[in-house]
């Protein structure tokens, strides 16, 4: 092929011809070059300390919320979802769904049509059908090619639509925080084909300490502190990982914490018998099931009977609660008013902080801070939805998100002005000077081949007569042949 060009006179497009997979492996060197831009591609930490309340930061210092509110974002006031316990929040967190929609609608639950009941105190929780009214982000994100790590968000070491998180950690309460964050980190950390893109990190805390000292306690003070010291560590371990720049941290809880009095005890047994229905989970917001036929007579001996407590028929709970169109709603809702419990009778262990109630009231709140290469720094934001959260992750992870009841519109001013950096965020300046290096060679290899063209031209010229003359011979057959057919 190439003495043919030669022969017509074409050198600089045989030379072309054989660069040419010269400088398409380059081309794929470059691409490879952008493939480490994709190793770069927005990374996403949504981490939940338990029942951190929205006010803590201000409560005693804390640093390290403090620097991720000066670099990043705050939201003031995130409207978590009804019922404010820990379960239906999570779940909500990544799902973009309100409890009546994604199914997980309280941490105790009976479900009519399987005829079972969910329970955190049971195996119950790892039974996929209670999970697949919705579908969680990391679930979306590996079916679309990603992959996600889990370090005991609730609900994250279930199978949920045939899968697990790409990573993940079975939940043990007695797992330390410090050993979550390694794992989680070294997920984000591992070679390109391997590293994690979203990753969910939980811990217990301070929702325990809430629950059994009462959030006014000064106690608390040491909790809120020490949470703050984890925090620190986590971003300790992502800088030391060389991770803090690239990975975008969000920072929230599932609810906040009240105070509980404990003579505000709403005693059921006093206004109904317990004949007449089964209790499905705890105070504040409390599901009764009444036994068949007698939902009105359960309904008529509750409804006026202690005026700390809210009982509604599902049909009548308010619209803005987006807690009514689900099986597992039972069919009378009694919620106790902030700072009250509702129990059958006084026996049994009374907390001194508790959550659950309106997701309006202030104290049901959670923290909202962030930061990272997606972020706006030093930005404070109003008021947000906690399942505007779920739109919001899938733009910086470039995820399409499922159906939800979030709006991205809400919350896109809590990202940088710099677009989401699912590609470079600026011109591959590597592509002006890298072809310089394949021209320069191009230019060198062609003048070196064009001497060597002219010197065995030259060679050949000496010997033309008798090539030509075998040529001629070697020619001759062939063409008679052809004549022949
Ligand atoms: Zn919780």
């Amino acid at each position: 092929m190439l003495g043919c060009f030669v022969r017509r006179g074409c050198p600089l497009v045989c030379l072309w011809a054989l660069l040419l997979p010269l400088v398409s492996l380059h081309r794929l060197d470059q691409r490879g070059q952008r493939g480490h831009s994709v190793r770069d591609r927005p990374k996403l930490l949504l981490v939940s300390f338990d029942g951190f309340r929205w006010d803590y930061v201000d409560r005693v210092p804390t640093p390290n919320f403090h620097s991720i509110m000066d670099e990043g974002v705050t939201v003031e006031r995130v409207e978590n979802a009804y019922i404010t316990k820990t379960f239906p929040n999570h779940y909500s967190l990544v799902t973009g769904l309100y409890a009546e929609t994604h199914g997980i609608v309280a941490n105790e639950m009976y479900d009519p049509i399987m005829n079972q009941s969910f329970s955190m105190e049971t195996d119950s929780i790892y039974e996929s059908r209670w999970w697949e009214e919705a579908v969680p982000l990391w679930v979306t994100i590996q079916k679309a090619g990603g992959k996600s790590g889990a370090a005991m968000w609730p609900g994250s070491d279930v199978k949920i639509h045939g899968m697990f998180p790409t990573q993940f950690l079975q939940y043990n309460a007695s797992v330390s925080f410090e050993t979550r964050v390694e794992r989680i980190v070294d997920w984000f950390s591992a070679p390109k084909e391997k590293a994690v893109d979203f990753g969910v990190l939980y811990w217990e805390e301070p929702d325990e300490s809430g629950h059994n000292l009462g959030p006014q306690s000064s106690l608390m003070d040491v909790v809120i502190a020490g949470i703050d010291e984890k925090l620190g560590f986590l971003i300790n371990e992502l800088k030391k990982a060389g991770l803090y720049e690239q990975v975008n941290l969000i920072v929230t809880s599932d609810h906040g914490m009240t105070q509980l009095f404990t003579d505000n005890i709403i005693e059921l047994d006093e206004y109904v018998s317990r004949d007449l229905y089964t209790l499905v989970d705890k105070s504040p917001v409390v599901g009764i099931l009444p036994k068949e036929g007698k939902v009105q007579e359960v309904y008529n001996k509750l409804l006026d009977a202690n005026p700390n407590m809210v009982v509604y028929k599902k049909e009548e709970i308010p619209t803005h609660f987006h807690y009514q169109h689900n099986i597992r709603i039972m069919p009378i809702i009694l919620e106790a008013k902030e700072g009250w419990t509702i129990m059958q009778n006084r026996t049994g262990h009374v907390m001194l902080g508790n959550h659950g109630y309106d997701n309006t009231l202030r104290s049901m709140q959670p923290v909202f801070v962030a930061r990272g290469p997606a972020f706006r720094q030093n930005y404070v934001k109003t008021s947000m939805r906690s399942v505007d959260l779920y739109p919001l992750m899938c733009h910086i992870l470039s995820v399409r998100p499922l159906p939800n009841n979030g709006s991205l519109l809400n919350v896109q001013d809590l990202l940088s002005s710099q677009p989401v950096p699912t590609m470079p965020s600026t011109p591959p300046r590597v592509t002006e000077y890298s072809y310089a290096p394949v021209i320069g060679s191009f230019i060198s290899v062609v003048m070196v081949l064009c001497f060597l063209v002219f010197y065995v031209r030259q060679v050949t010229l000496k010997q033309l007569p008798s090539l030509k003359h075998r040529s001629r011979e070697m020619s001759q057959p062939l063409l008679q042949e052809d004549l022949h057919l």
